[in-house]
């Protein structure tokens, strides 16, 4: 593990002091979380629940989930995913301190909870006791050409809403059992790849009637948000619209770029080196924000967004919410908050006060006032 020593402290601190814009990780372990408030972050701006199903035991309990038929066969897997998501929840809650913490519910393409191949099906098939040819069948069902256009993001929240009813208790019931022991938090939950106000809407419904169950069963409330991720060019240039009824906005610029230049995220090293030499690209797009293209989306959509509601908070959680250029842009746009890995969080930070020191100079010399 990796510490800080006391004059980077103080640098990082007065970096805060002056900055406008706030830095977040991108965390979803205790491990994770610890590293980055060690770091100087404010909070997470983004929990990837996706990822707390790596681990072989929790992997299986999802598959069991998504490959049982009936309702009864759902529930005994669901109870047992929601005791583990509590679990994983109440411990980032208790590390927070009365930080932030937003956590973006399940955002998987399908086809990562899926065996593969025959050789995988029937060591899957023997794990869970269910016939392999059964679970082929099922495989064969989901399966998708396009995965990463297909059945991810919210769009599970329509085909399996117990899921993300799930996650809902989890979050919440963590958050109430802190309540029981003296302290207090507020749940910031994130929808990724939302894409319009109808679709935002239905899984908002979804998430708050579950909440609303959860505080009469408890009798208990507690404050909470519901926002969306913002990482469809639709959801941008849908952006007032998509306001009215989300809490907060992240730009996942990850997808963004994806959608927006048409490049899969995964597979650009085959011709981007080729674009970046000849000249068509200044830059890798997926490392810093290409202002002509993706940065004007961004840009309408914050306008969008902020006409509806003045004072929504906007963040950006994408790789590059930690890269020093991007940041310089974000404060000139108007962002609120960015959310990087833990190990990007001391730059971010600099980045973040530069470019609010930067930004502000001209008017104050023009006031006559002292510049930084
Ligand atoms: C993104 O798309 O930028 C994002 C933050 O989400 P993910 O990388 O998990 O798709
Ligand atoms: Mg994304």
């Amino acid at each position: 593990d990796l510490t800080v020593n006391d004059d980077l402290a103080t640098l990082l601190d007065w970096a805060k002091d002056e900055a406008r814009l706030g830095v977040y990780a991108n965390a979803d372990t205790p491990k994770d979380f610890a590293q980055a408030l060690n770091f100087g972050a404010d909070g997470i701006g983004l929990a990837r629940t996706e990822h707390m199903f790596f681990k072989p035991e929790r992997l299986l309990e999802m598959r069991r989930l998504i490959i049982a038929e009936d309702a009864e066969g759902r529930k005994t897997p669901l109870k047992r995913l929601l005791e583990m998501q509590r679990g994983d929840f109440y411990e980032l809650y208790k590390l927070s301190k009365g930080r932030s913490v937003t956590i973006r519910l399940l955002d998987p393409p399908l086809h990562e909870f899926l065996p593969h191949d025959e050789k995988e099906i029937k060591a899957v098939a023997a794990q869970l006791e269910i016939d392999p040819d059964y679970l082929a069948q099922r495989v064969d069902a989901l399966k998708e050409l396009n995965p990463m256009l297909g059945h991810r993001g919210d769009r599970l929240a329509v085909t399996f809403p117990d899921i993300y009813q799930m996650q809902i208790q989890a979050i919440m019931g963590a958050a109430l059992q802190l309540l029981d022991e003296g302290i207090i938090i507020e749940p910031h939950i994130m929808i990724p790849l939302t894409d319009s106000k109808a679709e935002m809407s239905w899984v908002r419904d979804l998430v708050v009637n579950q909440i609303e169950d959860l505080f009469d069963a408890h009798n208990a409330k507690l404050e909470y948000t519901v926002g969306t991720m913002m990482e469809m060019p639709r959801a941008c240039l849908t952006a007032d619209k998509v306001a009215e009824v989300s809490d907060f906005f992240s730009f996942g610029t990850n997808d963004l770029t994806q959608l927006t230049f048409g490049y899969s995220r995964d597979d650009v090293g085959s011709f981007m080196p080729a674009y970046i030499k000849e000249g068509i690209l200044p830059a890798d797009p997926f490392q810093t924000v290409d202002v002509e293209g993706v940065g004007a989306l961004m840009k309408m959509a914050v306008d969008k967004g902020r006409f509806t509601k003045p004072q929504l908070p906007i963040g950006v959680c994408g790789e590059i919410g930690g890269d020093p250029k991007s940041i310089h842009f974000f404060e000139a746009i108007g962002v609120t908050y960015v959310s990087c890995s833990p190990f990007r969080v001391p730059v971010a930070r600099l980045a973040a006060a530069q470019a609010h020191l930067s930004a502000k100079r001209p008017i104050e010399q023009a006031a006559g006032m002292k510049a930084h």
